[in-house]
């Protein structure tokens, strides 16, 4: 049985390129925010001779080469790559060597002024009711019927 990500991973479909071969009728149909659209802009131009390119020089060999800029907006998967995969390193050497799956809870946008004046509170119950979700239902014989970890991290927009 094939893991759920192998058939997209084994086809290499970049969203860059869904986005430029569907971008243009999918914002022609649906109205979007301006953020949102910026997103798929970025996306789209992320590494192409869009957002301009530099000159990349070894200081030891002197070997040049010209590479495109990245849009390093934080949605891009292109630029979240290299950043992911340094936390997952850094990580890896406390997990066990088990099955992980990304599990993502977001508050609703409406809780957000809230949480700009109550962040330890609203963060902690964001944890306790995301643990205690996963735990709960991990927990249920009628789901795995096992004792389960997790690993969880808070995501703020605009913070690092
Ligand atoms: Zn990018």
């Amino acid at each position: 049985m094939c893991a759920p990500g192998n058939a997209v991973a084994a086809r290499k479909v970049q969203l860059a390129t869904i986005f430029a071969e569907h971008g243009e009728a999918y914002r022609k149909n649906h109205k979007l925010p301006l953020q949102h659209r910026k997103v798929l802009f970025a996306i789209e131009a992320c590494r192409s001779s869009t957002l301009g390119s530099h000159v990349e020089l070894c200081e030891r060999c002197a070997y040049q080469r010209i590479t495109y800029n990245s849009c390093r907006n934080r949605h891009c998967p292109k630029c979240q790559k290299l950043n992911r995969e340094k936390w997952v390193e850094k990580l890896s050497c406390t997990l066990l060597p088990v099955r992980y799956f990304h599990i993502v809870f977001t508050l609703p946008s409406e809780l957000n002024r809230l949480c700009l004046v109550n962040q330890k509170i609203l963060y902690d119950l964001l944890f306790a009711a995301a643990s205690q979700t996963i735990l709960s239902l991990a927990g249920d014989p009628k789901h795995l019927g096992a004792q389960t970890g997790l690993v969880a991290l808070l995501h703020t927009w605009g913070k690092r």
